[in-house]
């Protein structure tokens, strides 16, 4: 075992989901040495659709432009025309209706919210992942490797993680990638800890990509091609265009009041059961003739997802030592805003930017044997890490609750008033789209300068903060 003092960082992530591999372009586009460890022989994704908002795609560009690259290469515009894309969220009343009139009063238009040029488009997952693997070097990633178990043999060594093939790895640093069961988030927070698990929000999706032209016969082209969201008492429908418009991609959520076991909160577990389009008929019956037509265009059958999140445990630290959590490992959030995925992307500017100061540091302190090692440096990151990122990804996490039951009618501050929830829609939308992301940055940057603090003059870091820190903890 080679002991470790200075020298170039070398990262582990667990997990090649979108986080996983977006983290990984960033380091690598610093030049910091990464290997992804993925439990599965391939990069998969479901035929469902993603879509990235504002926030999210600024992080991408920031962590490697050819993220960016990966989304506009499969991105679906909403609306027809091919010069334009229409740029609005709409959201519809889906539930009141009046029979003698249903062309008139069906669906109506209860409001759009602007969501920034392109502010909204379509993702087919599968498609997006496979564009994003383009970027990821071969070398960079091993399959079949799933996690059990990181072993800490002091400060001066590496992090051993070991696998359930039986092999291991060595690692400065692990950010646990690996999704809403993250067991990097049990070593963090410890197997008996419910915060160690998300939790079921007796909410469940049903989900389908339909061939667009069904949808356009059904329901002429201005719905098929354009984001809708329609609302009602208690259930919501989303729905907008991906794969170039081929597909027509179709999420109904509905409560649901029975519990839901996590299943194997170390592996797999079943977080999908089968359902038929009669069950997603049965939750929405009453509804408008609009609603009532794209539950008949959903196949007989489909799965029906549990949405599990982690409000009610949410996790008190991302970090320990040299390991930390990124992504729904963290933060696992209900979809109803679209941000999931978004906001583990800002995970990744800030694990990123974080570990090329980290990495600086170490160069600099080569120079300068005993002023910085590795798992001072990689500690300090993540120390600042955790100050940073938690606030805005539990926001996130409460929001996405609160904004469910606006779009389903029950929040106690709005109920059924539209210009109320409008309100609320576009205030929280607002803050999680133009999140201040210099202002992130600033504050990574001077927290890291606040232990680390550059002398310019010497062109040499001036090690102060790090037995500080190392004292308090
Ligand atoms: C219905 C629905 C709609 C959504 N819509 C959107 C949307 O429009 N926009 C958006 O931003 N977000 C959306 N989200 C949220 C988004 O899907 C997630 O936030 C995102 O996919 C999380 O990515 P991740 O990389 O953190 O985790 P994951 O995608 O879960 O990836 C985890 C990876 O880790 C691997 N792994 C797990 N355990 C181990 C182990 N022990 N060892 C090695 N590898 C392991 C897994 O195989 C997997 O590849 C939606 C979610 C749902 C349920």
């Amino acid at each position: 075992m080679a002991a470790r003092t200075t020298g170039q960082l070398q990262v582990a992530i667990v997990g090649g989901g979108i986080v996983g591999l977006i983290t990984a372009l960033g380091l690598l586009k610093r030049n910091i040495p990464v290997k992804v460890y993925e439990q599965a022989s391939t990069f998969r994704e479901i035929g469902a659709g993603v879509a990235f908002t504002a926030n999210a795609l600024k992080c991408m560009a920031l962590v490697d432009p050819d993220v960016v690259n990966a989304v506009n290469a499969i991105a679906t515009k909403n609306g027809q025309d091919d010069a334009e894309s229409n740029d609005n969220l709409r959201y519809h009343d889906g539930y009141n209706w009046d029979p003698n009139d249903p062309e008139g009063s069906d669906d109506k238009l209860l409001g759009l919210l602007y969501t920034g040029y392109k502010g909204f488009q379509g993702c087919h997952r599968a498609a997006f992942l496979d564009e994003l693997v383009k970027y990821v070097p071969s070398h960079a990633v091993e399959f079949r490797k799933r996690y059990v178990e990181c072993e800490d043999r002091g400060r001066n060594e590496r992090l051993l993680l070991h696998f359930s093939d039986g092999t291991s790895a060595e690692a400065d640093l692990v950010i646990g990638c690996d999704g809403i069961k993250s067991k990097i988030r049990q070593l963090i927070l410890g197997p008996e800890n419910p915060a160690s698990y998300p939790h079921f929000t007796h909410k469940v999706a049903y989900r389908a990509l339909i061939p667009m032209e069904q949808v356009e016969a059904a329901l002429g082209p201005f719905k098929a091609y354009n984001q809708h969201m329609h609302t009602g008492p208690r259930a919501h429908m989303l729905h907008f265009p991906v794969a170039g418009g081929k597909l027509f991609n179709l999420v109904a959520f509905v409560v649901e009041p029975e519990d839901w076991p996590l299943g194997d909160p170390n592996g797999v577990g079943n977080m999908t059961r089968p359902a038929t389009r009669a069950d997603v008929a049965a939750a929405f019956k009453g509804w408008g003739p609009t609603v009532t037509k794209l539950v008949e265009l959903l196949p007989e059958t489909l799965d029906k997802w549990a949405i599990f999140d982690c409000y009610d445990y949410p996790a008190p630290t991302f970090v320990r030592g040299r390991v930390c959590v990124a992504g729904d490992a963290a933060h696992a959030a209900a979809p109803h805003h679209g941000a999931g995925a978004g906001i583990g992307v800002e995970d990744a500017l800030a694990l990123c930017t974080l570990l090329e100061h980290a990495a600086n540091t170490l160069a600099l302190s080569s120079q300068d044997p005993g002023a910085a090692d590795a798992a001072g440096v990689v500690e300090a990151a993540l120390q600042i890490y955790d100050q940073v990122r938690p606030p805005r990804s539990e926001w996130l996490v409460t929001s996405s609750r609160e904004v469910c039951d606006i779009y389903e009618w029950v929040h106690p501050e709005t109920g059924e008033d539209w210009e109320k929830c409008l309100a609320q829609i576009r205030m929280r939308s607002n803050r999680l789209w133009y999140f201040d992301i210099e202002g992130m940055l600033k504050e990574l940057r001077d927290g890291w300068e606040s232990r680390f603090p550059v002398d310019a003059s010497v062109a040499k870091m001036t090690i102060v903060g790090y037995h500080k820190v190392e004292e308090e903890m």
